[in-house]
Formats: structure tokens, C-alpha cells, sequence
């Protein structure tokens, strides 16, 4: 394909009535892209939940409206097909709707089911990506995702799958086990007890080190940091949190690596 028209979106006419899904990054406000933050400025209407920083809505032009569809606004995800449907309804209003999502919007954060309604409505959208939770918690915990000697692949998994999937269609964390691939699990504090026992069933050792991130990038960011066989107590003790579990090798580079980097930025400027 030309390069042309890998770069069609930046020439076309801006159509009126169009949503920007734009991740947030992680919680730092600064985490955001200058692209979703351009966005956020040219905004008509923000629809955003609660794991997009709050504070970034003080890019928005001040005065617009900014619709919660949060937990906090007694939604869940039951109420996914009524988000869609506010997308729509605003877009409809021949306004630019920003939809400002957690992390990156098509990582285990429903973007493809909003992409997907808003094609069948024909309203244009495009997607901003964001830092995803697994890229931040690597980053801050001193954790690199995949390293040489470790880990040659990366998982992205969530521990918490909807009801009334097809059965081969869930998580098969003991064949997940033998890929000894990193592996990022989101949404895993409840059940991680759980998941720690498949994981051991499918060939890992009960010392295989696995780190909980909470609230990463975040001032009230924790890093707790054991094994599979101490999995479950980590999960406990942020329970409630947004934390993302990291699982494998790498994890064990984390005290050197996380050590090394505050020495960093401890020294004079
Ligand atoms: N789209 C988001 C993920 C949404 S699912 C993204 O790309 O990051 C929500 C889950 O993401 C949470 O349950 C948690 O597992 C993880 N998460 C989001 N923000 C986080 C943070 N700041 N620290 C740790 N985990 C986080």
C-alpha cells in the first residue's frame, strides 16, 4: 500500500458528526498522547469513566459537556449498549464526541464493541491509542516485558471473562503456562487464586515470581512483588484497586532494575 493512503486519515475532510475514541494512558495525566490531547481540545462533547484521570478533561474547551458513564453513575457493564448508544446519539448531533478510555481503548477496554456500533450506525470514527496498564506497570515496577534472555513473548490476558462465551472461546491459562511468555494479567485480583492454581497445573513452579501493580503511574501507586504461591495474599491486599498482574521471569529483574532507576532519579539535575 502507498504511503499515500496509509496516510488518507490526515487529509480528508473532517466530517461534523464523528467520535475519537482516545486512550487516556494509565492514570498520569502526563501519559496521554499529544494526539489524544489535540483531541480533547477540538472536543464538541466528552463521554468518559473512571479509569481516565478526571484531570484530563481540563484539556476539554471549557464549558462543554462532559457525560459520565462510569460505575460511580450506577452503570456496569450491562449498560455497555447504552454508552454505545449516547456515542451515537451525540455523533448524530453533528458534533465531534470524544470518548476518552482507560489505557489504550481496544485493549480489554470495549472500544471494538463501540467501533462496531458506531460502523453500523455510519457515523466516522477513529481511535487514538493509549498506554496500556501492562506497558505502565512493566515501566514502573522495573519489569521489561520481554527481555533476551527471559522472555520472547508477551500475553496480554484478562482474568475476569464475560458470561456466555462459547466454552473454547475462555482463557486457557494452562496452555498459556507452557508458552513461558510474560504474562499480563488485567481485571486477575479476584480470581487470582484461582488462575495461580491453573497456571501451576499447566507446568509453572510455585515460585514462579508474579508482581501486582496498583494504581500505576498513580501517587497512590503500590508494587508488591512474590510468587504463585503467594499470588492469592498479593491480590488480597488490593482488592478493589485497579492492579495488573504480571507473571514470569522478568519479574525478577524488577529489584535491580526498579532499584537502579530510583538511584536515577535521586541524582542532581
Ligand atoms: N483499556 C485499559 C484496560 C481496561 S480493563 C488499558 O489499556 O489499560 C481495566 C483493568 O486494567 C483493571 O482492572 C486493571 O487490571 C488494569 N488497569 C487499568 N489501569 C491501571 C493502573 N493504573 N494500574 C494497574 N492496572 C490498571
Amino acid at each position: 500500500m502507498a504511503s499515500k493512503e496509509l496516510n488518507a486519515g490526515y487529509d480528508k475532510a473532517v466530517p461534523a458528526g464523528r467520535v475519537t475514541l482516545v486512550g487516556a494512558g494509565p492514570g498520569a495525566v502526563d501519559l496521554i498522547t499529544l494526539r489524544g490531547q489535540r483531541a480533547l481540545a477540538e472536543a464538541d462533547v466528552v463521554v468518559y469513566d473512571d479509569l481516565a484521570n478526571a484531570a484530563l478533561l481540563d484539556f476539554c474547551p471549557a464549558g462543554i459537556e462532559r457525560i459520565y458513564v462510569g460505575k460511580r453513575a450506577g452503570r456496569h457493564g450491562a449498560a455497555q449498549a447504552e454508552i454505545s448508544a449516547i456515542l451515537v446519539r451525540e455523533a448524530s448531533k453533528t458534533q465531534h464526541v470524544v470518548r476518552l478510555k482507560g489505557g489504550d481503548p481496544l485493549i480489554f477496554g470495549r472500544g471494538g464493541e463501540e467501533e462496531q456500533v458506531l460502523a453500523e450506525a455510519g457515523i466516522p470514527f477513529e481511535v487514538v491509542p493509549g498506554v496500556t496498564a501492562a506497558v505502565a506497570a512493566g515501566a514502573v515496577a522495573g519489569i521489561p516485558l520481554t527481555h533476551r534472555q527471559h522472555a520472547s513473548a508477551v500475553v496480554f490476558v484478562t482474568g475476569h471473562e464475560c458470561a456466555g462465551k462459547p466454552g473454547d472461546a475462555t482463557v486457557d491459562w494452562q496452555a498459556l503456562a507452557r508458552t513461558r511468555a510474560t504474562l499480563c494479567i488485567y481485571m486477575g485480583v479476584r480470581r487470582l487464586g484461582g488462575i495461580a492454581a491453573e497456571l501451576r497445573a499447566g507446568g509453572l513452579l510455585g515460585n514462579t515470581p508474579v508482581a501486582v501493580i496498583a494504581n500505576a503511574t498513580l501517587p497512590q501507586q503500590t508494587v508488591q512483588i512474590g510468587d504463585l504461591d503467594s499470588a492469592e495474599i498479593l491480590a488480597a491486599a488490593v482488592q478493589g484497586q485497579p492492579a495488573l498482574i504480571i507473571v514470569g521471569e522478568v519479574v525478577r529483574l524488577a529489584e535491580i532494575l526498579a532499584q537502579a532507576r530510583t538511584c536515577l532519579a535521586e541524582l542532581p539535575a
